[in-house]
């Protein structure tokens, strides 16, 4: 047989080639264009049809390649992009894959550019003349900043494949569910004014010191009401990450600021918990009307889970032979779940994710071209 693309080492060495540094900053964030024309050049010589989505207001592309017609089949779906790095603390280069130690490093090798070196390895040796349903294969933008592209993609594409796996490093266990994330900037305006007469200012920290209170009831009662007992930590955290304010002793304090987030388990929905903290600081808010700003952060991300009795995961499950699990980091899986059922399993582990010197273990690069073997075989053919 003729390889139409070349071969693991090139292909995956190409992908890491390319930087597709996804941030919030500005002056670091890039497009991910040359690597998504770079998946589509491969995918296209392997017969599939593509399809390149702008993500409006941005320089980003999600690609979407398809082969075979009709209904259901698979899609294979992970994210372009990688997060940032710091150069003091990489003893390697991130943009040139290097192996060593039965380990490939570079930037992106576990998340999770690996995974589709993986899946251009077996598409290529796959007979496409007996496909009967569709195979997808989705690469997304903007995944490590606000989920852009995955949001985009169910907006702008009408699918339905009968399950989707994203290949995030879960050192090939299969994720049926995880938390997700909220998180939140308050800021208190106070009245500044000298100390030695209260009266003539509005002290933020006592403001704050409230806020503070109803926080923390608000805390207890998510761990009381929502548990959900397939999670390590098996209930809602809230955590109180950041807090900045004053200044001189003598000064009655006029700004402070509060971050805080909060990780939903399956169940609580991100509206629920908007709806909860307002109830909570209403009468707070309404004694200090324009002295309280509340900003969200970052980009909020559902809670997830695909339930253990769906088909597609009873189907996985077997063919994996492996039970799925919850875990405490989020994915794209939220927004997809309104296409088909998700299931997170792919090469590496997620302790590499995000690191310097991040590496792919090469010990994962097999059993993971037998598993997308059997996941192609079965849903495919
Ligand atoms: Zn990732």
């Amino acid at each position: 047989m003729i390889r139409k693309i070349p071969s693991f080492i090139e292909i995956y060495k190409s992908l890491i080639k390319i930087p597709t540094i996804s941030s919030t900053n500005q002056l670091i964030d890039q497009s991910n264009k040359n690597f998504i024309d770079l998946l589509s050049n491969y995918l296209c010589d392997l017969k599939f049809s593509i399809k390149i989505d702008h993500i409006p207001n941005t320089n980003k592309f999600n690609m979407l390649a398809r082969i075979g017609s009709g209904y259901g089949g698979l899609l294979l779906s992970g994210h372009s992009d990688t997060v940032d790095f710091d150069e003091n603390t990489w003893t390697k280069n991130p943009f040139i894959l290097t192996e060593s130690d039965n380990k490939f490093y570079g930037l992106g090798t576990v998340d999770m550019k690996g995974f589709f070196a993986c899946i251009l390895e077996v598409l290529s040796f796959i007979d496409i003349k007996k496909i009967k349903k569709p195979i997808y294969i989705l690469a997304t933008a903007n995944e490590e900043t606000d989920m852009s592209g995955a949001k985009y993609f169910i907006q702008s594409n009408i699918i339905q494949p009968d399950c989707i796996i994203i290949g995030e490093p879960t050192s090939l266990e299969l994720i049926n569910a995880h938390k997700g994330h909220l998180s939140y900037s308050i800021e208190i305006i106070g009245k500044t004014g000298h100390s030695s007469n209260p009266d003539n200012g509005i002290n933020s920290i006592e403001i704050l010191h409230n806020i503070l209170e109803k926080l923390l009831d608000l805390k207890i009662y998510l761990k009381k009401k929502y548990q959900h007992k397939n999670f390590s930590v098996p209930y809602p955290t809230m955590n109180l990450s950041y807090i900045n304010g004053g200044g001189a002793i003598n000064r009655i304090c006029s700004l402070c600021t509060l971050n805080f987030e909060i990780r939903p388990t399956p169940g609580l929905t991100l509206t629920q918990i908007e709806i909860l903290i307002q109830a909570k600081l209403q009468s707070i808010m309404t004694r200090w009307s324009n002295r309280i700003v509340i900003k969200k952060l970052f980009a909020s991300v559902p809670a997830y889970e695909c339930c253990h009795t769906n088909k597609a995961i009873k189907i996985v499950e077997k063919l994996c032979n492996l039970n799925s699990k919850a875990v405490n980091y989020c994915t794209e899986a939220p927004f997809f779940e309104k296409i088909a059922p998700t299931l997170i399993l792919g090469p590496g582990s997620i302790e590499q994710a995000h690191q310097p010197d991040e590496y792919l273990d090469t010990f994962f690069i097999q059993p993971t071209k037998n598993i997308l073997n059997k996941l192609i075989y079965t849903f495919c053919y």
